[in-house]
């Protein structure tokens, strides 16, 4: 009997983390040391999907490849999915970088006019090209650092036409860039200078104007808010996510990051997909997240960023069953373009396990995206998103950290980088 001709074997790697199972429901408290491990394992690749996973010798004996790609001593494991970006921005903050070494907080920041509101101002400025070379630039270091699908947030143009213009952004550079980009409406990300004093009429904007733009142009998968005291309260956060659920965009929270706000609790109310940050949760809140089967993403490098001390109780949430994801916050408080980083923050941090990191930075991560049929763990059938990495097994991701470990990365069955570099 001959060997099914296909187009890709990654042949003979010292460890495959498979992530199988995790497809239907995301892995939840102890499953989330189950990675699937298979040593001395292939995966084969038709067509830009995986066909099999499995041992070696067993691969090897049904399927005969065009290329083999032979990653003797490395571990193989899916490409890394970011479920938190806020990508599409122009300029930088590094001042404030120093002034919050010298103190200040977050939100004396942004009363100062700073933060968020001096992003606006410099991205309501660029151009579409400048800011479509920027982010190119930046998809091109995460892919290299392994990502191969991330959530990227508009939320510093706070105009209906400057939203619209960072989400057309994301659509073209998810057509042009290998990554994966899945666009999400966060008009709510902070009120504009224009509105100051009267956040309401700007929620009515929201509400009344840049929903119905964003969404008749199928510009947003999800809608997001940064539900937050001295941002957006409750009722309003509700208002906006309500409403953008009638447009079909799913809902998604900046939820409990500097005060305890109730933000897990809307977002069980409203049957989120996920809330983020976390830090301030209540345990009722994060209880009724695990019974509605809302995805907690943690950001341990805003925590890092933000230099309080303070982060995420991820060991709460995952012994209480909460569905636990990871990711980067990248923005221009928090310029962390790796999710290898992040692994090694939730490890030294918050006490996760590295298998408990990368099941959260891979198919938990999915599942918080609504990919989790396609990306996020090697099974058959799932989109050929690998990472080869220099490390002999996995428990490397976290504890080998500053570096980068990438050698390879797949995105839908193509070499798109190699030694580190894009292809
Ligand atoms: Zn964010």
């Amino acid at each position: 009997m001959g060997r099914e001709e296909i187009d890709l074997l990654v042949e003979n790697a010292e460890e495959i983390v498979t992530l199988r199972g995790g497809s239907q429901k995301p892995l939840l408290g102890e499953q989330m040391n189950n990675l699937g491990i298979i040593k001395n394992g292939s995966v084969a690749v038709n067509k830009g999907k995986i066909i099999a996973v499995g041992k070696k010798r067993e691969i090897k004996a049904k399927f005969q490849a065009k290329e083999i790609l032979n990653v003797e001593g490395k571990l193989v494991m899916p490409g890394f999915v970011d479920p938190h970006t806020h990508l599409v921005f122009a300029g930088s903050r590094e001042e404030e970088f120093e002034m919050r070494i010298q103190g200040s907080t977050y939100m004396e920041i942004l009363e100062r006019g700073g933060g968020i509101l001096k992003t606006v101002r410099e991205t309501r400025k660029a151009s579409r090209d400048e800011l479509l070379r920027s982010c190119k630039k930046t998809l091109d270091t995460m892919l290299e650092h392994g990502t191969t699908t991330l959530e990227a947030k508009s939320g510093y143009g706070l105009s209906t036409a400057d939203e619209v213009k960072c989400l057309e952004i994301m659509k073209a550079l998810n057509e042009k860039h290998p990554i994966d980009v899945v666009p999400t409406f966060l008009g709510a990300h902070a009120i504009p200078v224009e509105y100051q004093g009267d956040a309401d009429a700007y929620v009515s904007l929201i509400i009344n104007e840049m929903i119905p733009a964003v969404a008749s142009r199928g510009l947003a998968e999800f809608c997001d808010v940064f539900c937050e005291k001295g941002v957006f309260n409750i009722s309003q956060s509700r208002s906006i996510l309500v409403e953008g659920k009638k447009h079909g965009l799913m809902a998604k929270l900046h939820a409990d990051e500097m005060t305890g706000f109730g933000g897990a609790e809307l977002a069980a109310e409203v049957k989120g997909v996920s809330a983020s940050h976390l830090l301030f949760a209540s345990d009722n809140g994060l209880k009724t997240m695990a019974r509605k089967g809302v995805a907690a993403i943690l950001l341990p490098g805003a925590s890092f960023s933000l230099m309080t001390g303070k982060y995420a109780d991820a060991r709460k949430m995952i012994s209480w069953g909460v569905a636990v994801a990871l990711g980067t916050d990248y923005n221009p408080s928090c310029l962390i373009e790796s999710q290898q980083i992040v692994i090694a923050l939730a490890c030294h941090q918050m006490h996760m396990a590295p298998s408990e990191a990368i099941a959260a930075a891979t198919i938990n991560a999915a599942h918080a995206l609504n990919r989790e049929q396609t990306v996020g763990s090697l099974e058959a059938g799932k989109k050929a998103d690998i990472a080869v990495l220099k490390a002999p097994n996995h428990k490397f991701l976290g504890y080998r950290w500053g570096t980068n470990l990438v050698d390879k990365v797949i995105k839908n069955g193509k070499l798109v980088v190699d030694e580190g570099k894009m292809a």
